[in-house]
């Protein structure tokens, strides 16, 4: 006899399934809730699944097992854990974490299935062999909140939580935590209004412009500055961003220097938080990690201050960085990773509540659509309260401008909706995107926070794999071509990016409702960046060629409507030798080389003139599909691998009439049909101008292979 899926679905009932349902002894059956028997009332009984329904309450606070002859199975409190009768007991809607003044640190933190929790100060910032730390047992109320007030000035303690649950003790970091000792492994109880820059109050965000006038940039602290020739005095820092007037020895800009010159609005940081130690030791930060492994959410990761040791420093030259940015003009977007915890069991949520957190399937199986052994469960409201009380810190203490979700299709719809919902209330200028992947998780498909969803996720954005895939070709096929690597047939599935990829419901095509909605992209930190997948793809092709394929393939992507995004470095050509997935390479594969700007010089200028084109001209840039539908009209009878559209009648109130852009990703010049004008060319393979470069009359003109033309005219 086998018994599995042993499910808790009720204070009163618990559901399972027999492999045997013939020989199914029912008054052999048993369940047991810590050391206490449960009467059972009667059982349900369908097929060989079996409801027991109980005379008394399950008490969580201990675990249940079913017991049958010699088999003994847990029972799996997941289901409890989502449910309206769970949330209407335990739902705790107050201010987690502790709360410091000179005179008094009120503690909270929430477990309904603890037994016992006691807070232990230290002095200490990280275990040390014989510490004895001040233990304070904390209160419990009856919805799972316990809590405990300190009547003295805690500046400069550190603290950790000690919680029996289900027979085990733990020690755990508080998950709402704001400031960390060395390595994240205690808390740290700060004054945080002492890690303010001078003139914080005074900081202004630039976020007033609509989503589509965004360019964002992805980039990463240690990348950006860790090259021995980026003219960059702190490497790898925070602080390295805040630097002026940088230069390379042959005399080119770099990190923030270079960011200016190249214009984009938006930086996109890859992990910021505090990501674990065991990626990377703070104390010795030799190795690399891009750091999505989180370890404490709401605290900034130690390797990138001048001093980890000290818990003030990291926080205060995170805000030095973004006063900076936005001091000159640039939105800085951070990258989230709530879908997973770097390890399923060691973490600090699982500790204080186990089963809570985490996503499972019937059978006790961790949900795993993250590939990283775990998914967090956003479904459940402690969980979804956790990340939106999170985002809204970084935007209240951090003032950070737009969030990026690792992986947001492991997320429930109603968490996305909520965190946009309260991000409007602050600034509906806030950016929310993330990766709408369809992934493989415990929760149903019309419930993911993913592409095809798009339409439940209003002012959401999704990075766009279509247009990335068409441009280049698919990622997981290091040899396979898109449009501008020399793959034909590729033309209406380009108009349909290139018009925000709005769906098309005759036609089928298509994804979003909104331009807003699509973050257009070919590369990011993720797999062969560009310039390495135009290797892998056209081997073949001269150096003079290739980087035709690079400008044209961001060219489309700063031409096209919706969101533009770029992976930092690809505006000279970035490679990472090949390597597909670097995120623990070492720095010599991720670092942005400042030696390869001198040697891809006209590539940056290409790219830094088409940010510009953008940015001057709002026909780019539509934001209603209503727009899009009314002045983007594509001229048909063009040769084969050309697409040619006119943005038409001062698109979205632009200076310019009509511009014509033109693709030709063929590897020779074609003559084509285009509509009689006086046309003003401000667009080549080889230069991007606001001003004419040369004017074209007539109905015909020649295009030059492998290139993006664009011409506008008033008349
Ligand atoms: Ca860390």
């Amino acid at each position: 006899m086998t018994i599995y899926n042993v499910v808790v679905t009720s204070f009163n009932k618990i559901h399972f399934v027999v492999d045997d349902s013939l020989n199914f002894k029912i008054d052999h059956f048993i369940i047991k809730n810590g050391d206490n028997i449960l009467n059972i009332n009667h059982y349900e009984v369908c097929g060989n699944k079996f409801t027991a329904l109980l005379n008394s309450t399950i008490n969580i606070k201990k675990e249940c097992f079913v017991i049958y002859e010699n088999l003994k199975v847990k029972a799996n409190y997941s289901t409890l854990f989502s449910s309206k009768e769970f949330n209407d007991k335990y739902y705790c809607n107050c201010h987690l974490g502790y709360n410091y003044t000179k005179t008094s640190t009120t503690f909270k933190v929430w477990s309904p299935a603890a037994e016992n929790i006691c807070l232990l100060i230290y002095k200490e910032s990280e275990p040390s062999p014989n510490e004895k730390p001040e233990r304070v047992k904390l209160n419990e109320l009856l919805n799972g909140l316990w809590y405990c007030t300190i009547q003295t000035d805690l500046e400069g303690y550190y603290y950790t939580y000690e919680i029996t649950v289900y027979d085990n003790c733990y020690e755990a970091v508080d998950p709402y935590t704001t400031a960390i000792g060395v390595n994240g492994l205690r808390g740290a109880i700060i004054d945080l209004s002492k890690t303010n820059p001078e003139n914080w109050n005074y900081d202004i965000s630039p976020r007033t412009r609509s989503f589509t006038d965004s360019i964002i940039y992805e980039t990463n602290i240690r990348d950006i500055s860790i090259h021995h020739n980026s003219g960059v005095k702190n490497k790898g820092k925070f602080i390295g961003l805040t630097e002026d007037n940088t230069f390379s020895d042959k005399n080119i800009s770099t990190g923030l220097n270079h960011i200016k010159e190249l214009g984009i609005t938006h930086i996109q940081l890859m992990p910021i938080f505090d990501f674990s130690h065991k990626s990377i030791d703070e104390k010795n930060p030799t190795k690399y990690n891009w750091g999505y492994d989180p370890q404490n959410y709401n605290v900034p990761e130690g390797s990138y201050s001048t001093n980890p040791f000290n818990p003030y420093c990291r926080i205060y030259e995170l805000k030095l960085m973004i006063m900076k940015l936005h001091k000159n003009g640039f939105c800085v977007n951070m990258d989230v990773v709530f879908n997973h915890l770097w390890h399923h069991i060691d973490n600090n949520f699982q500790k204080i509540f186990p089963g809570y957190y985490f996503r499972y399937y019937e059978n006790g199986s961790m949900s795993n659509g993250s590939g990283c052994s775990n998914d967090t469960a956003s479904e459940n409201l402690m969980m979804r309260k956790f990340i939106i009380d999170s985002v809204k810190f970084w935007v209240k203490e951090y003032h950070i401008d737009g969030f990026r979700f690792d992986l947001m299709g492991l997320h429930d719809i109603e968490t996305m909706n909520s965190i946009r919902k309260e991000l409007d209330t602050i600034d509906p200028n806030i950016m929310l995107y993330g990766e709408g992947w369809n992934l493989n998780t415990a929760l149903h498909d019309d419930n993911k926070a993913c592409m095809k969803n798009s339409l439940k996720l209003p002012k959401i954005g999704h990075f766009n794999d279509v247009i990335r895939d068409v441009i280049k070709g698919n990622i997981f096929i290091p040899n396979d071509k898109g449009y501008a690597t020399g793959k034909s047939n590729l033309e209406s599935l380009l108009k349909n990016c290139i018009a925000a990829s709005i769906k098309n419901e005759e036609s089928n095509i298509g994804i979003f409702y909104n331009p807003c909605e699509t973050i257009n992209y070919v590369s990011c930190h993720d797999n062969y960046t560009l310039w390495d997948k135009i290797c892998v793809s056209c081997e073949n092709e001269s150096l003079e060629n290739k980087k035709y394929i690079q400008k044209l393939c961001n060219g489309i992507i700063l031409t096209s409507q919706g969101i533009a995004f770029l992976h930092s470095g690809e505006e000279f050509c970035r490679t990472k030798n090949m390597i597909e997935n670097s995120f623990t390479s070492l720095d010599n594969i991720n670092w942005i080389d400042w030696d390869r700007k001198a040697l891809f010089m006209d590539v940056f200028q290409y790219y830094k003139d088409l940010i510009s084109l953008r940015k001057s001209h709002s026909a780019f840039r539509m934001n209603k599909k209503e727009d899009i539908n009314s002045h983007l009209l594509f001229l048909n009878d063009m040769p084969q691998n050309v697409v040619a559209f006119i943005l038409k009648g001062y698109a979205n109130g632009d200076t310019w009439k009509n511009i014509l852009v033109i693709y030709n990703s063929n590897k020779n010049a074609e003559i084509i049909n285009i509509p009689y004008n006086s046309w003003n060319l401000v667009g080549t393979r080889d230069t991007i101008s606001n001003s004419p470069l040369k004017i074209i009359k007539g109905s015909k003109m020649q295009l030059d292979p492998i290139s993006m033309t664009v011409l506008y005219s008033n008349d």
